[in-house]
């Protein structure tokens, strides 16, 4: 898997203190995507084993201490980054007790294969659906367009 940026703060992309992760590739094109240099999946640089390692690490950082991790593109539902997806999710459910994981995707709950389903068994926040511009508003909470759903999932 190939990722675009590592925020080990961030304030924006989900509730509290968190650490995020915005992965390369995305197969669904939308218009109006404000991440559209992200939709390759070879952009940005490799994700590394040294980097999940910090992840883990800077979720257990108790000096600063953050609410979960958020994993965002990109899609990290695309099928080529659902293997490293899940290994770091399993990794935060066993080794950051107490931490959240909220996950952006452009697929739908309803339609996901049983590999992704199965990375979406351990979040604890799924936000699914393209981006639809027609149906966007700068006033909907933590989704760009109305289509989108926030599914509370633990
Ligand atoms: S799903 Fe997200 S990253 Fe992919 S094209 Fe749509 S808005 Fe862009």
């Amino acid at each position: 898997m190939n990722i675009h940026q590592y925020y080990p703060i961030d304030v924006v992309n989900g509730p509290g203190t968190r650490c995020t992760l915005f992965v390369s590739g995305c197969v669904h094109q939308c218009p109006g995507c404000y991440n559209k240099s992200t939709w390759r999946l070879n952009s940005g640089v490799l994700f590394t084993q040294a980097m999940e390692d910090q992840i883990i690490a800077d979720l257990n950082d108790t000096k600063i201490p953050r609410q979960g991790l958020t994993l965002s593109g990109g899609d990290p539902l695309h099928p080529q980054n659902v293997p490293a997806v899940l290994k770091l999710v399993k990794r935060v459910r066993a080794e950051c007790a107490g931490k959240d994981i909220w996950l952006w995707t452009g697929y739908l709950l309803a339609e996901l294969s049983q590999q992704q389903q199965e990375v979406v068994d351990l979040i604890n926040v799924l936000i699914d659906g393209k981006f639809v511009q027609a149906l966007a508003d700068p006033a909907l909470v933590w989704r760009g367009s109305s289509n989108q759903i926030v599914y509370k999932l633990r």
